[in-house]
């Protein structure tokens, strides 16, 4: 058995149960669902993950690159695999591994083309509605329309797009437009005799905030440490807990620096403890000087000084603890969110960061 570190990340399956349960309560039953399981599951355990939502029921999963769908198949998952930002001259692998393309360019769709002169080729069109990262802007779709209908071995298995600020309130107005641009899109397809037989729009806070638009699919990253922009609906529970244990407590007199280029001064007589957690493995330099605590005996203990590459070191002085207790820098009570808050990021930021080096242990 190789050694495992002691800072872990814990990943609770009934917690994504649970998610998957609220989230499915929110959509129509005939409505097929899609995990999002891109950049390792949000940076916990794809395969784990994904094999616990293939049980669970999803009807489809998504990732961003191919390389991660070709993880998942080399372990076993079945469901259709959407991938959603594949990259030039890997067409040939996506297909060999039964992943499914999303087109968003006509440089992809040529490339789509040539191959389906020999077999049948199964695509996602993306359509760009205002977020302007990838998908073809409702004005060019009369031409990719053109060009399916002249290739009948396209595969075209669905039409979707993506909401800019599903989970801000404040964006409603903005949202509602893409919505009226999508359904004006796929209204053109229909119009030119061709069958989209799934269409989807809605990310996680999208199922919650836009029923309206949940379409035939709605794909989601389960909620898995919260949303985007920092918020939990409060339904939802954190599916990761990260924690580490206290290697070494030091006293330090008024004066005395913390680390690095003494990011940080005694101003009194103090206790500070040193963590196995660092930049290295995800705590990244904004978190130093005080921008994020971390947990131990539930009570806070702000981050002294700068990150380093291996370890951070919080302030004690008003904890009783030693070395070897266990610290949590965030789980079901102590949320990502509000780790990743102080900081000015988001959790996604956070979690998707956490490096190889933290063990990972998943509970059934
Ligand atoms: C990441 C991603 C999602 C999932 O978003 P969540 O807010 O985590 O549910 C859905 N759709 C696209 C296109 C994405 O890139």
């Amino acid at each position: 058995m190789p050694l495992k570190n002691k800072t872990t990340l814990e990943i609770d399956l009934s917690a994504l149960a649970h998610n998957y349960k609220i989230l499915r309560a929110e959509t129509s039953p005939k409505t097929k669902f899609m995990a999002v399981v891109k950049a390792n599951a949000y940076g916990s355990d794809s395969i784990q993950i994904a094999k616990k939502l293939e049980d669970l029921g999803v009807d489809y999963f998504a990732v961003a690159y191919a390389l991660e769908g070709e993880v998942l198949r080399a372990h076993g998952i079945q469901k259709p695999i959407l991938v959603l930002h594949p990259q030039r001259d890997q067409l040939d692998e996506i297909l060999k591994l039964n992943l499914e393309p999303t087109i968003y360019s006509f440089k992809g769709l040529e490339e789509v083309i040539a191959y389906s002169q020999n077999q049948r080729v199964p695509i996602h069109i993306k359509v760009n509605t205002g977020l302007n990262r990838l998908g073809f802007k409702p004005s060019e779709l009369d031409s990719v329309i053109e060009l399916l209908k002249m290739n009948p071995s396209i595969d075209l298995k669905s039409v979707y797009s993506h909401l800019i600020a599903s989970e801000d309130s404040q964006s409603k107005a903005i949202c509602q437009g893409q919505i009226a641009a999508f359904n004006k899109s796929v209204e053109r397809f229909k119009k030119a005799g061709i069958t989209i037989p799934l269409r989807h729009m809605t990310n996680t806070s999208g199922i919650l905030n836009y029923k309206e638009a949940h379409f035939e699919m709605v794909r989601s990253g389960i909620g898995l440490y919260g949303f985007a922009n920092g918020t939990y609906d409060s339904h939802l529970k954190p599916i990761g807990s990260l924690k580490t244990v206290i290697s070494k407590i030091n006293q330090l007199s008024k004066g005395e620096g913390v680390g690095y280029n003494s990011g940080f001064v005694a101003d009194k007589a103090m206790r500070v403890a040193t963590l196995p957690i660092g930049h290295a493995d995800g705590i990244t330099r904004i978190y130093s000087k005080g921008k994020a605590a971390v947990w131990i005996h539930n009570q806070p203990a702000e981050i002294l000084g700068n990150v380093c590459m291996d370890m951070i070191m919080v302030n004690v002085t008003s904890i009783e603890c030693q070395e070897g207790d266990e610290v949590i820098l965030f789980d079901q009570t102590h949320s990502a969110c509000e780790f990743a808050e102080g900081a000015g990021t988001i959790s996604y930021e956070l979690i998707t960061a956490i490096g190889p080096r933290v063990n990972r242990i998943v509970k059934q």
